[in-house]
């Protein structure tokens, strides 16, 4: 297996396409906890794909589990017939989710997840007689994927400037009140309920009675894995329930044991109105997204006005054969491996190995989670991003795969990694930070 010769006609719009097309690197197998690439070298898989091959990749039950469902049933329409599979993934889904998730609602990826969502949300609202709450309140630094609302409600206003006013009423948290300091790092002291205040602020600004539904990250992923403040999401969730608003959380990165626990909201005892997730719930090999909702959402949908009975919303590929049953093989490979108790067994030896990098030059903050973590650099005086990319070039010429967001590095290895691969990711990035101007 080589890299292909002709590169013309592939593009990924916007940013991703243009370091792709300077230095194509073609990953052409993988197994377990590496990549092989197209020149034949092995390359550890610090971030588990792009943060979803949680029980790492091509693994043999996931793959045949695939195959036979496409040789048995490929395809039912989704909205006039259902199969077996999607009944069987939901019940699954909601059998690991908090208490109080009670029903599922598939779509293809995270993006839709979100957009899914905040249009349940908006419709909820109207369905218990509260018409008037239609805006939505992000933060800054969250992402939740590319698609409008997504855009809207997230805080990279790079990603959104271009396209004008997207949906209106849209506010966003702050990301922190401290003037120059994260307040979403590691051992920052208890100032998370204060912080979460900065909601009642827009509450009182616009008035409950307009709001919607506020979503957040429980962990920001892509911004650079950004930590709750202590008391921080059981403030958002008080102020909430106090103020008739929904709490969604953006999960499709959190969930499926990225933590230590199936869900973030396990993890830090605070459970929302929705769960998006996305990733992890076919290992990252199928396309699969969902909506994890209450019975109350539910019910108002199933049993409500006229007009939300009537209102469409669903994909072609909604639950599909193929993707619930990738689903159904990787949720039983998390259980029988027991791959979330591992995360939050491997943590400690995570943390410790992570926090060993704080001599390292350019370190201005490390941060981490369950098995997710970022080691934050110092950017070089004018060139923003320059410094942490190449760290992410050096890495993988060492053999390592990294992810680098601003000039943050972030890694979110398979769960199934085992503490020398800890050693060996982590004392790789030492040799990298080392070398670094
Ligand atoms: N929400 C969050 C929290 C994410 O991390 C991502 C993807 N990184 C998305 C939404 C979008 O997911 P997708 O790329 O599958 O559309």
């Amino acid at each position: 297996l080589s890299a292909p010769n002709d590169l013309r006609a592939f593009w990924m719009p916007f940013t991703a396409n243009r370091q792709f097309k300077k230095a194509p690197r073609m990953l052409v197998a993988a197994e377990g906890m590496h990549y092989t690439t197209s020149d034949g070298r092995r390359i550890l898989d610090g971030t588990a794909g792009l943060w979803c091959c949680n029980a790492g990749h091509c693994r043999p039950a996931i793959t045949k589990a695939i195959q036979d469902q496409a040789a048995e049933l490929d395809y039912a329409p989704a909205f006039q017939m259902g199969h077996p599979k999607a009944f069987e993934l939901a019940n699954r889904l909601v059998d690991i989710a908090p208490e109080g998730m009670e029903h599922a609602f598939f779509c293809n990826s995270g993006s839709e997840a979100v957009e899914t969502a905040l249009k349940i949300a908006i419709a909820y609202q109207r369905a218990i007689g509260q018409g008037s709450r239609t805006r939505l309140i992000g933060r800054e630094r969250g992402y939740h994927g590319v698609n409008f609302g997504g855009i809207s409600v997230g805080g990279i206003v790079n990603n959104r400037k271009v396209f004008g006013t997207l949906l209106t009423g849209v506010d966003h948290m702050p990301h922190t009140h401290l003037p120059g300091k994260n307040a979403f790092s590691v051992g920052q002291p208890e100032h998370g309920a204060e912080i979460a205040d900065e909601l009642e602020r827009i509450v009182t600004l616009h008035d409950a009675s307009t709001i919607a539904a506020v979503i957040v990250e429980p962990v920001a992923g892509s911004t650079g894995v950004l930590i709750p403040p202590k008391g921080y999401l059981k403030r958002l969730r008080e102020i909430c329930s106090k103020h008739g608003i929904l709490l969604i959380f953006d999960e499709v990165i959190t969930g499926f044991g990225r933590t230590g626990a199936a869900f973030a909201a396990e993890k830090y005892g605070v459970v929302p109105d929705m769960i998006t997730c996305a990733k992890g719930i076919t290992n990252g090999v199928i396309p699969m997204g969902a909506v994890l909702t209450t019975a109350a959402i539910h019910d108002a949908f199933m049993t409500g006005p006229e007009n939300l009975i009537e209102l469409f919303h669903g994909y072609t590929y909604s639950g599909t054969p193929i993707a619930a049953a990738a689903g159904i093989a990787t949720l039983d490979t998390y259980r029988e491996e027991g791959l979330f108790e591992r995360a939050a067994d491997l943590a400690p030896y995570w943390a410790e190995a992570l926090h060993s990098l704080r001599d390292c030059p350019h370190v201005i903050d490390i941060r981490n989670e369950g098995l997710i973590g970022a080691v934050e650099l110092e950017p070089i005086p004018g060139q923003p991003t320059a410094r942490a990319f190449q760290a992410f070039l050096d890495a993988y010429e060492k053999g390592i795969m990294i992810r680098t967001t601003g000039d943050i590095i972030a890694m979110s290895p398979p769960l199934i990694i085992g503490k020398g691969q800890i050693d060996e990711l982590v004392g790789t990035l030492r040799d990298v930070l080392t070398g670094l101007k």
